[in-house]
């Protein structure tokens, strides 16, 4: 299933007019007969309908806003990576459990930025003030940046900056898979191409609006005959009934799809697995249940582990055996279908 992202409606600011990638979107929304209205300012949109959270939400991630990123930096983004680039806020996917949830809030309608030189220029600057030191830039922090790519070309444009930075690298990950377009782009080994995995079942009670796991594998398998780096989140993982056969079966398939897909001489040590067992905070489940008000995700917090945050809220984690289980299952399988790939962190 293709999932292309036509908008319902699209907002600009005026001054996003003042460059062409602004001009050009906003003339191109309008032959496609869409609604396009200017807007003061990319952060305060109104006019997106919906009586309740649920539809409000909907309609949300069906809004794109053109507009101009102002902020002459970026921030921090620990651990993975020294700063954000912020291409793109939000994504039209529907997940339950999107990590950018309680940070977007009730409207997470879509945005993309027109100045992109300008943003690429603070990177720039960012790299030259931590040299010698190589400067990563982690360009999913605030959105899936890959269904606006077919408008923007944000992150083709990104990865060839970085294709020319010797001392920058450029990661972001991604659950869709309209890649091909980013296939032929010189991107020198600079930036590490990571898709977000799940099993079937989850991806299709809880990942609404997005691309099945053997579509991202696939698109993983081109992603790699195309010789980025690449790595893997599996995440949430969840204890569902049978979750090692389901789990082992993706990996497995997975594997397999690469194998196929594989450069003559590449060896799995060129790739990265990141796991992240689910958790969720009390907020995050009241957010979630106002959204999804029949969502069988599993939040109970009786079964859970409460553990405390360093900011001042704790989280619902899986007990610390189950964790442990869980931890040591995916070292065992990771190990066993990719022998040389770099684990780097279960949690
Ligand atoms: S694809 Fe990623 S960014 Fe989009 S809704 Fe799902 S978790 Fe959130």
């Amino acid at each position: 299933m293709s999932l292309e992202f036509i908008p319902t409606r699209v907002f600009y600011e005026p001054s996003a007019l003042d460059y062409p990638l602004g001009k050009t979107l906003v003339e191109k929304f309008r032959q496609m007969g869409i609604s396009v209205s200017p807007t003061s300012s990319h952060n305060r949109i109104t006019g997106i309908p919906g009586n309740t959270a649920t539809t409000q939400y909907r309609e949300a991630k069906r809004t794109l806003v053109i507009g101009v990123r102002r902020s002459g930096t970026f921030q921090s983004c620990k651990p993975s990576a020294h700063y954000q680039l912020p291409l793109v806020t939000s994504c039209p996917g529907m997940c339950e459990y999107c990590y950018l949830a309680t940070t977007l809030g009730k409207k997470p309608y879509v945005r993309i930025y027109v100045n992109l030189e300008e943003i690429l220029g603070i990177a720039s600057k960012l790299i030259l003030e931590r040299l010698p030191e190589i400067t990563q830039f982690e360009g999913a922090a605030t959105s899936d940046p890959v269904p606006v790519e077919r408008y923007s070309g944000a992150l083709k444009q990104a990865i060839e900056f970085f294709g020319r930075e010797t001392n920058g690298r450029f990661r972001f990950v991604t659950k869709f898979t309209e890649v091909d377009g980013l296939l032929h782009a010189k991107h020198e080994g600079h930036t590490r191409f990571r898709f977000s995995l799940n099993c079937s079942e989850v991806v299709k009670n809880y990942e609404h609006g997005t691309p099945s796991p053997e579509e991202r594998i696939i698109a993983s398998g081109k992603v790699l005959k195309a010789g980025y780096p690449l790595g893997f989140i599996i995440a949430p993982i969840f204890r569902l009934e049978g979750w090692q056969d389901s789990y082992r079966r993706l990996l497995e398939r997975t594997s397999e799809e690469l194998v196929k897909r594989a450069p003559s001489g590449w060896s799995s040590e060129q790739l990265t697995f990141e796991f992240i067992s689910h958790r969720f905070t009390s907020r995050a489940k009241t957010n979630i249940l106002g959204v999804f008000p029949n969502s069988s995700l599993p939040m109970e917090e009786a079964e859970r582990k409460f553990k405390y945050g360093q900011f001042g809220y704790g989280k619902y984690i899986y007990q610390p055996e189950e964790i442990m289980e869980m931890k040591e299952f995916f070292l065992k399988e990771a190990k066993g279908y990719f022998p040389l790939a770099q684990v780097e962190y279960f949690i």
